[in-house]
């Protein structure tokens, strides 16, 4: 049993007493490089730190300018600010991801530096077009993966299949390995992800306070190490990830077919190519407030809303200047999604039990 594997590998770490950096580290951020096809990855202390180490080795800090989406968690623009850099909205799409066309509207009025995209839920934002954008605005692309780990995209370039895992699109990606996250630990933890080597380097730097051996530091930086004992705890869990990715999908697929025909309800289809891993299972609903009452009322179903205040409208944004009406597509969807159980621990009566709760409630669509 998984557990118990964790287990002996956690007491033999208890034995040696290597419990920050070490081998157990290093073959975790090995595995997790190969697996999202990228030449890097370094273990931090959580999400949040991974984001802000990315936004500072791609030269993000005071007074810079960071495009990025308000349909996310608040920790992607909370780290924006924690680099002294000022985030610039951009609405989302359709897909709750951010939108490429009004990136390049915003390119019209805003100067940045940099933009951030959100592979939200476990879906994949429009890279290949944001990554044109940002070639020919000269940004870094920083990719928030923290809901997204195994997702991926496969599309033809003039006439040749490339596939992307998310994470490897960018300059520097972040990820979260937090429990309710689709790769976890037990407790905190983070990954930053990059095919650049100096960017590598200066992370790696950076999350062990700039110290390049036990007496010298060359730049002062941080403490934010993935804890050894996490690693072995991921670790453990990497030859089983797709294996819950795929659970997560079947159990997407089924609702979506199930839901497909209601009225009022509209189904997470990703794009085509893309592979989307269903971190949340988000349906955009009429009467959504009613629905979720029904749903954790008397159907007693652990539904919730992610999120229901757009970043823009919180009160910790209100220096930026932002007002209701400004991103409609944002505000409209944070009064619309309500989040399935999706988890891949769901049994086949408790699948079933959501589907007919949420068909109870919608009427089919006429033919
Ligand atoms: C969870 C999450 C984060 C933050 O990750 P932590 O490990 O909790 O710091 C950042 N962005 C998004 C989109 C998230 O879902």
């Amino acid at each position: 049993m998984l557990r118990s594997e964790i287990m002996d590998d956690i007491d033999t770490l208890l034995d040696t007493g290597d419990f920050t950096l070490g081998k157990h580290l290093q073959e975790f951020e090995k595995a997790f490089a190969s697996y999202c096809g990228v030449k890097h990855a370094i273990g931090v202390g959580n999400g949040t730190d991974a984001l802000q180490l990315a936004l500072g080795a791609n030269g993000i800090w005071d007074g810079t300018r960071v495009i990025t989406t308000p349909f996310t968690f608040v920790a992607t623009v909370g780290a924006i600010v924690a680099c002294g850099a000022r985030p610039v909205f951009v609405d989302n799409g359709d897909d709750l991801c951010i939108s490429p066309e009004k990136i390049e509207r915003a390119l019209h009025i805003h100067d940045a530096q940099a933009i951030l995209p959100v592979h939200w839920a476990g879906n994949v934002a429009s890279m290949f077009e944001i990554n044109r954008i940002a070639k020919s605005h000269d940004l870094a692309v920083i990719e928030d993966v923290c809901q997204a780990i195994g997702a991926s995209e496969t599309y033809s370039v003039m006439g040749n299949v490339v596939h992307h895992c998310a994470g490897s699109f960018g300059n520097a990606a972040a990820f979260s390995l937090h429990p309710l996250k689709n790769l976890n630990c037990w407790g905190d933890g983070g990954m930053v992800t990059t095919n650049d080597d100096n960017i590598a380097r200066e992370i790696r730097l950076q999350r062990n306070h700039g110290l390049v051996n036990r007496d010298e530091v060359i730049e002062f930086g941080v403490n934010s190490r993935l804890d050894t004992l996490q690693a072995i705890v991921c670790l453990k869990q990497m030859p089983d990830l797709d294996k819950m990715l795929d659970k997560r999908i079947a159990i997407a697929s089924r609702y979506n077919e199930a839901f497909w025909g209601l009225k009022g309800v509209k189904v997470p289809l990703p794009r085509r190519g893309v592979r989307h891993t269903y971190h949340l299972y988000q349906l955009k609903v009429d009467k959504r407030d009613e629905f979720l009452s029904y749903l954790t009322g008397e159907k007693a179903i652990d539904a919730k809303v992610h999120y229901p205040i757009p970043v823009h409208l919180q009160g910790a944004a209100r220096h930026l200047g932002y007002k209701p009406g400004d991103f409609p597509q944002c505000e409209s969807d944070c009064k619309h999604v309500v989040s399935l159980p999706v988890h891949p621990y769901l049994t086949e009566e408790e699948i079933q039990y959501v589907i007919e709760a949420v068909r109870g409630f919608y009427e089919p669509k006429p033919l």
